[in-house]
């Protein structure tokens, strides 16, 4: 409520509570604040998502706006081949500015094959660890009733996404100054990574200090701009850059008919329709693993907000492209369990 009534006003990130009980906090003084460590040396990177915000930034940084050492993307294995061409696209327009500024792709450091592989480690193996937050339900045993029971957290953004930047960002500039990556950062370097939440999202910020390296903080430049996401959105418009919006093909966020603000499984049902055939695919089959109960997940999971069954949302765009692309579904899922059992081992 509080949040709503501040969105009626300009937005100011100062007035934020978040901002006012320095949950985070403003660039400059990360900057002065590792200085005042000894961390002379700052080294300044984007974590690029290929969408819409984080390309916001990086037209700012090939403007000379602002300054970045390293461009990261994180790949989740997940993201739509159209998020692919958008990076490529920003990649070209890099190169035609003459900007030299490192453009890294970065992984998850065990799962190479990022969710997918998290994913069918969990359906096919003893792999417990679940990081998407699917829709739950639960079954009331003694009325036989399925009822709505929340979400599982949100943790595939941090460890798919920025972990996999950080780590980039780490290995970076320990290969620079001829160290391993396990040695110790030297205390005169400390990091800033730029990520691109805006205003309106300021709810997803948790800290701007990063838990796993103690000399990197996270900032937010959009926040500090008072940036809402359609704002970065109308910017990119108005200069007829790509606006498609980033996020993985399966992503429990994807909406119904939501093409204004760009995610909606429509958007995958006419550009990838394999894309949404693998999404149906990995729905029905984490049902049919927690249900076995094998798992510590109790709750019954679903990708689409509604609870139901993703192909029975959508369910004669399914016919018609399990008609289409039956066949390669299978090899796909072929290939995983082949990949699997070499990686992790068949349960
Ligand atoms: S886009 Fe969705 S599924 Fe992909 S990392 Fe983000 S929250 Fe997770």
């Amino acid at each position: 409520m509080e949040q709503l009534e501040l969105f009626d006003l300009a937005p100011d990130f100062r007035s934020h509570k978040k901002f006012k009980n320095r949950i985070f906090r403003e660039k400059a003084e990360l900057e002065l604040e590792l200085r005042q460590q000894g961390r002379d040396e700052i080294v300044y990177v984007l974590s690029f998502g290929g969408g819409t915000q984080s390309a916001h930034l990086l037209e700012q940084h090939l403007q000379g706006r602002i300054h970045y050492d390293y461009i990261i993307f994180s790949d989740t294995g997940a993201e739509p081949q159209f998020i692919h061409e958008q990076v490529e696209w920003w990649r070209a327009r890099q190169r035609s500015f003459g900007n030299k500024t490192p453009f890294i792709i970065a992984r998850h450091s065990i799962m190479k094959g990022g969710l997918e592989e998290m994913l069918m480690r969990w359906i096919l193996t003893d792999y417990q660890r679940f990081q998407m937050p699917v829709y739950c339900s639960t079954l009331d045993q003694q009325t036989g009733e399925i009822k709505p029971a929340g979400m599982m957290p949100r943790q595939c953004t941090v460890d798919f996404k920025i972990i996999p930047v950080k780590q980039a960002a780490r290995r970076m500039v320990m290969e620079k100054l001829g160290l391993e990556y396990r040695q110790k950062m030297p205390d005169h370097i400390g990091f800033i990574i730029d990520i691109g939440f805006s205003y309106d999202e300021i709810r997803r910020i948790n800290t701007d200090q990063s838990p796993q390296f103690k000399y990197m903080r996270l900032a937010y430049p959009l926040v500090e701009e008072n940036l809402t996401t359609s704002d970065s959105i109308r910017f990119l418009e108005e200069n007829n850059f790509p606006m498609r919006r980033s996020r993985c093909y399966l992503c429990p966020f994807n909406c119904d008919g939501a093409r204004d603000i760009g995610m909606d499984w429509e958007e995958i049902i006419e550009s990838e329709p394999l894309s949404f055939l693998k999404a149906c695919w990995f729905d029905d089959k984490l049902r049919e693993v927690q249900k076995t109960g094998t798992k510590i997940m109790r709750s019954i999971p679903y990708l689409h907000y509604s609870r139901q069954p993703l192909k029975e949302v959508y369910p004669s765009d399914y016919t018609r492209i399990r008609e289409a692309n039956g066949i390669e579904l299978e090899e796909w899922a072929i290939e995983w369990t082949a990949c699997i059992k070499e990686n992790h081992g068949l349960r």
